[in-house]
């Protein structure tokens, strides 16, 4: 055969990859295995077998582990997290060992998660692995300057993490890196199918030294995970589906425990006309066709521009039919094996059960192990189950669009938002639509690009959460600091009865810039300590939050708009407040019976003005990423919050969250402090003069207890915070599984929050990647 020849044929032999390594380690390890407790193995208990996706041979045995095991490794972990808490030089040269041995041992890693799992060795040798390595030395460094560069945070303690199948080292990686810089202890638990390179990954612990106690590894199904959910840890970390997701929200609710979730996507690859078509096709291999296409961020849902449909079609399918499926372990594979039958049959159903143009990769597929062909669907409408649902396998689905409006509305048009790829030579059309993207990352003209330093993690039903980065280590600290319990404050009442007042003085709700009747048409008398009565105040119901969610809508341009013009605004605010200074501070007295209304005034009209300052400076970042081009960190505003307020405080429990939510481009609706409700009211007097949009700020009164449900189960809502003195953490968790979106609860205590963890809560980070050159 000539080199002309092979040029024309692309045909190639095989180039297998030695199991040799990796089978070897199996058996010295004895084929069979314990979870990973306390810096040793344990006995194996009761074993499943890993199996080779790919041919299924059985590769080892691995421990179910029990609740005496998972109670074990918590016990080690909370044992080992003080002292590990306490150096961070420590720190970084324990990760750093463990990076060094993760790039000597690379090929091991590599073989061997390519037997279990049944991805391409080229894929676990050149990105698994080296991105996992990087995972570790890159927060080696976050380990060192924890101290200097975050003395106000600490660790959150014992971690509780739960990673998938698909990149089981590199979610490890993900997961423990992060935790372990900044010093709390972990106890993690591997996907069932893929616990192997987690159990070496425990071996290599051992030999970096660690300090035993601080990973500690329990293998299993999802009932460990359940335990390790229900277990005495202080934070869950999870990587999976948005169905196991939700339910951990739901188990966890009201816990206390801090909770990131990283779950599925359904991500649009959005192709213009003016695209460099090759470069898109060839991105398209790596969007959907890397991993089997079982990526949680795959861009699966293809849209392209109408005019150039037929012809990237064409080429599409022509460059798919010569991606080449078959043994992970040869060197030459495109498309490996799935995950397991299971997966295969999942993927199988669902695209039968379609009813779009379906063309399959017409190349040969390996006779026995899990394999499905690289599959187009065509000819799809946006609202197709196929659409919408996440297929997580080499099945890439397509409609087209016609102007870039809508490329954004059919983008978002899915109850995901983890990422998204945009292709266009146009760079200013790059840059508009970019962070019109509902996702946590958008890649611009690339796909599937990950660094440590980019952080990672979704909006809507994707999660919550960054991983990578300086703002993936919020997810690992919490502000140093202590918090007082709240008491329940009920309401001054009156035995004299509640006499009509010549004059209606019932205040009502302020709802898209105007006063607005509650729905209910109820309102609750308001007295002072002594019961002289104050006037009435509104009790809203589910609608008004409703009518109050529509004016956030409405008002939506507010994000939109500059840091300096919020500014302005809210400089503007705190004017008028201060011009009416006394008014408040005795309405105040009025309201709580106590004397510190002045000083109360004076400490709403500062944090308007911290936050004003706030408006135009919480930059975003440029992340050198290691490649020709930056990844962009940009705090975006979340969108719809709904705030409890304080009750204790009638004025600064509406200010305290309203002012930083606003000045980062939020649209607020806040329930006004229950028993004392009339400064709120007074308030949107302040707000009708200040210039802000009708809509920004909506004021509710009413009971907290009957109004957080459906605050938080409201899918308008993007966030709800909760500084109640009622004790409705646990609810409003709960409630907010069915949409996953952000809370932030009191869990009944109170304390003096930073300003980090304020522009943290506030804002979201999109990551948007930029490569540069021709
Ligand atoms: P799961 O969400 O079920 O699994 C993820 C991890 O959670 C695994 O370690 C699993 O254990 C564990 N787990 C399962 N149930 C619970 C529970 N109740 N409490 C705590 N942990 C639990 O994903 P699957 O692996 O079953 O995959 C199903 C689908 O999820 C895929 O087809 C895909 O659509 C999606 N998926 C999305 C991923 C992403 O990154 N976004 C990753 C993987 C899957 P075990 O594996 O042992 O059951």
């Amino acid at each position: 055969m000539t080199v002309k020849d092979i040029f024309e044929t692309m045909d190639y032999g095989p180039a297998p990859e030695s199991a040799a390594p990796a089978l070897e380690w199996l058996v010295d390890m004895g084929d069979r295995f314990g979870c990973f407790i306390d810096g040793k193995f344990t006995d194996p208990g009761e074993t499943f077998e890993a199996k080779n996706p790919a041919t299924g041979n059985v590769l080892a045995h691995v421990t179910q582990a029990t609740q005496a095991d998972v109670d074990a490794a918590v016990a080690a972990a909370r044992k080992a997290q003080a002292k590990w808490a306490k150096d961070g030089h420590k720190r970084a040269r324990a990760l750093y060992a463990i990076a060094r041995l993760l790039q000597k041992h690379a090929r091991l890693f590599a073989v061997l998660e390519t037997l279990d799992n049944g991805k391409p060795i080229r894929e676990s040798r050149d990105i698994d692995i080296p991105l996992a390595a990087r995972h570790f030395y890159y927060h080696a460094g976050m380990a060192e300057l924890m101290e200097e560069e975050l003395p106000d945070q600490e660790p959150v303690g014992v971690c509780g993490q739960v990673v998938p199948w698909n990149f089981p080292l590199l979610m490890l990686a993900w997961k423990i890196a992060p935790a372990l810089a900044m010093g709390n202890t972990t106890v993690l638990k591997p996907a069932e199918y893929t616990s192997l390179t987690a159990l070496l990954f425990a071996d290599i612990c051992r030999q970096a030294g660690l300090p035993k106690g601080v990973v500690n590894i329990v293998t299993g199904d999802g009932a460990v995970g359940e335990m390790l959910t229900a277990a005495k840890v202080d934070k869950i970390a999870f990587t999976g589906s948005t169905t196991v997701g939700r339910r951990i929200r739901e188990a966890t609710a009201g816990s206390g425990k801090a909770l990131t979730l990283e779950l599925g996507g359904k991500s649009p690859y959005i192709v213009f006309e003016d695209a460099d078509i090759d470069s898109a096709i060839e991105g398209l291999v790596d969007a959907i066709w890397f991993n089997q296409g079982e990526v949680c961020c795959a861009g699966s849902r293809l849209l392209v521009q109408e005019g150039i449909a037929p012809r990237f079609y064409d080429k599409l399918r022509a460059r798919m039919d010569k991606l080449r499926v078959g043994d992970p372990l040869d060197k030459a594979i495109d498309v490996g094996a799935l995950v397991d039958p299971v997966q295969l049959r999942t993927i199988t159903d669902m695209v039968e059960g379609s009813n779009g143009d379906i063309h399959r990769a017409p190349g040969p597929l390996p006779t026995q192990g899990c394999y499905y062909p690289p599959t187009l669907i065509t000819g799809l409408s946006p609202a197709d189950r196929l659409m919408q649902e996440e297929i997580f396998g080499p099945v890439l689905v397509s409609t087209t669009f016609r102007t870039p409006t809508e490329a954004v509305e059919l983008a978002n048009n899915t109850r995901y938002g983890l990422a998204a790829s945009l292709w266009t030579e146009n760079l200013n059309l790059a840059l508009d639509i970019a962070p019109k993207l509902a996702a946590g990352v958008v890649w611009i003209n690339a796909t599937n690009l990950f660094d440590a330093a980019a952080g990672f993690g979704g909006v809507r039903e994707s999660g919550f959460g960054r991983e990578g980065g300086w703002e993936g280590l919020m997810a690992y600290t919490r502000p140093k600091g202590s918090s007082r319990p709240l008491r329940e404050i009920a309401p001054y009442t009156t035995d004299d009865g509640d006499p009509i007042p010549p004059l209606d003085r019932t205040a009502k709700l302020y709802v898209g810039g105007k006063q607005a009747r509650p729905d209910g048409g109820y309102s609750r008398p308001v007295h002072t300590r002594t019961g002289k009565l104050l006037g009435h105040a509104s009790l809203a119901n589910r609608k008004d939050i409703r009518n109050a969610v529509e004016a956030m809508n409405a008002a939506r341009g507010w994000s939109r708009t500059t840091g300096h013009l919020r500014a302005q605004i809210l400089y503007y605010i705190a004017e008028n407040l201060s011009a009416r200074e006394d008014e408040f501070a005795a309405r105040i007295n009025h309201l709580t019976g106590g004397r510190s209304g002045d000083k109360e005034v004076v400490q709403a009209i500062r944090t308007l003005f911290r936050w004003a300052a706030w408006a135009d400076k919480h930059d975003h970042r440029a992340k050198p990423v290691p490649m020709r081009g930056t990844a962009l960190a940009m705090n975006e505003p979340l969108g719809n919050i709904g705030v409890l307020c304080d009750d204790a405080r009638p004025l600064m429990g509406l200010i305290e969250p309203v002012a930083p939510a606003i000045a980062l481009g939020n649209r607020v609706t806040a329930v006004a402090s229950a028993p004392y409700p009339l400064a709120a009211t007074d308030f949107y007097q302040v707000l009708e003069t200040s210039d802000l949009p009708a809509g920004v700020v909506n004021i509710l009164t009413g009971d907290h207890a009957e109004l957080a449900p459906h605050m938080a189960a409201h899918a308008g809502l993007d966030a709800v915070w909760s500084f109640s003195s009622s004790d409705l953490s646990a609810e409003i968790e709960h409630a907010s599984a069915a949409t996953l979106k952000r809370t932030w609860v009191n869990n009944s205590r109170t304390r003096d929050w930073p300003t980090a963890t304020w522009l943290a809560q506030s804002t979201e980070v999109k990551t948007i990647w930029i490569p540069y050159g021709e």
